[in-house]
């Protein structure tokens, strides 16, 4: 049962622990998966918001009235956007304009002043990161929130993910592995895990043109493949928060595969998540397939798939980007725009 929460801040986390039956049932398993669309702010992310204000505000860098700023793929900034309107904040998101149209609308509706800037690389000065940190120095009263490089962010998954997994599962967990964009969610839980239960697996689990799992298998940092169409995963290099992280292992996938099972969790499921969540239990079926079957992998469905809607539902989309066939022939039926 719930308890009576101190505003929308007592909300974040402890989320359920969602035990996948048709997956488990393949690969003899148990896949777990949790469930962070239902954070309030609908993400994984509200988590790694909370802590990043916290830390703002507990070095005294953010005073009441003043104004959070942070680059952002849109789910942090929802997050950002929801503390930030709990506590009297102002908040401003830069965000690169390829990303969905529903994310810049909930942050529009949750009083964000929203920025979309060009999509450029980290290397680039105009990087919608880069131009939230420039803003930020320049405006009286802001802070910076820098969650690609803010180690608060994986602290909240050190202090929350982590134990809630561990608990939820008495400790009976052999693996986890899931995709990063700040890296926060993979190396927060991971470092948990570790301490408590040293065997047990880390795998990172990374998109196409992403540089990660060329750099977990041979410790270089190269730019493999093209893009990829999961939103707030895949990076370019090593953060802060993923500096150190423990992990052991790298699998990639593709995007057909992570399409593929976006559907596959609505069909058999009744789970309606984003291509993230797809490629992160696509991830956890690999993973267990290679331990064999009697072991317990885990990993996160990030948010839900109504922040992606017009696009992954969407016909037209799937052509434009080449993966209608992605789609099983038994859900072709819920593309419906
Ligand atoms: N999935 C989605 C949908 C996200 O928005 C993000 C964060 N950008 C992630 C996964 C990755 O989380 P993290 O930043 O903790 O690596």
């Amino acid at each position: 049962m719930h308890r009576i929460t101190h505003g929308f801040i007592g909300t974040v986390g402890n989320t359920p622990l969602i035990r996948l039956g048709t997956l488990s049932k393949q690969t003899g398993c148990n896949i777990l998966a949790k469930a962070e669309f239902l954070n309030p702010g609908g993400s994984v992310k509200d988590r790694a918001a909370l802590y990043v204000v916290q830390d703002k505000e507990n070095d005294g860098s953010l005073r009441p009235g003043g104004t959070v700023v942070e680059g952002t793929a849109g789910n942090t900034g929802i997050g950002l956007a929801h503390v930030c309107a709990a506590k009297g904040y102002r908040c401003v998101i830069y965000m690169p304009d390829t990303q969905s149209i529903e994310k810049i609308q909930a942050l529009r509706v949750l009083g964000a002043d929203v920025r979309p800037v060009p999509a450029v690389p980290f290397t680039d000065p105009l990087n919608y990161n880069h131009q939230a940190k420039d803003f930020a120095l320049s405006t009286p009263n802001a802070v910076w929130t820098n969650q690609f490089d803010n180690i608060a962010n994986r602290l909240a998954h050190y202090e929350t993910t982590g134990p809630e997994i561990f608990a939820q599962t008495n400790g009976d967990v052999d693996a986890f592995t899931c995709a990063t964009g700040t890296g926060g969610t993979l190396a927060g839980t991971a470092m948990f895990l570790k301490q408590k239960k040293p065997n047990v697996r880390i795998v990172l689990a990374d998109p196409p043109g992403s540089v990660l799992y060329r750099h977990v298998h041979d410790n270089v940092l190269e730019r493999t493949g093209t893009g990829s169409v999961t939103e707030g995963i895949g990076q370019g290099r090593v953060t802060e928060n993923l500096h150190g992280a423990p992990i052991d292992d790298a699998v990639h996938v593709e995007d057909i595969r992570s399409i593929a099972m976006v559907y596959r969790l609505l069909r058999d499921e009744g789970i309606f998540v984003g291509a993230s969540s797809g490629l992160n239990v696509a991830a956890a079926v690999q993973v267990a397939q290679k331990l064999g079957p009697g072991h317990t992998v885990v990993t996160i469905l990030c948010d839900s798939a109504s922040r992606y809607q017009t696009r992954l539902f969407s016909r037209s989309w799937l052509d434009a980007k080449g993966l209608y066939d992605a789609v099983p022939e038994d859900c072709r039926n819920l593309v419906s725009l």
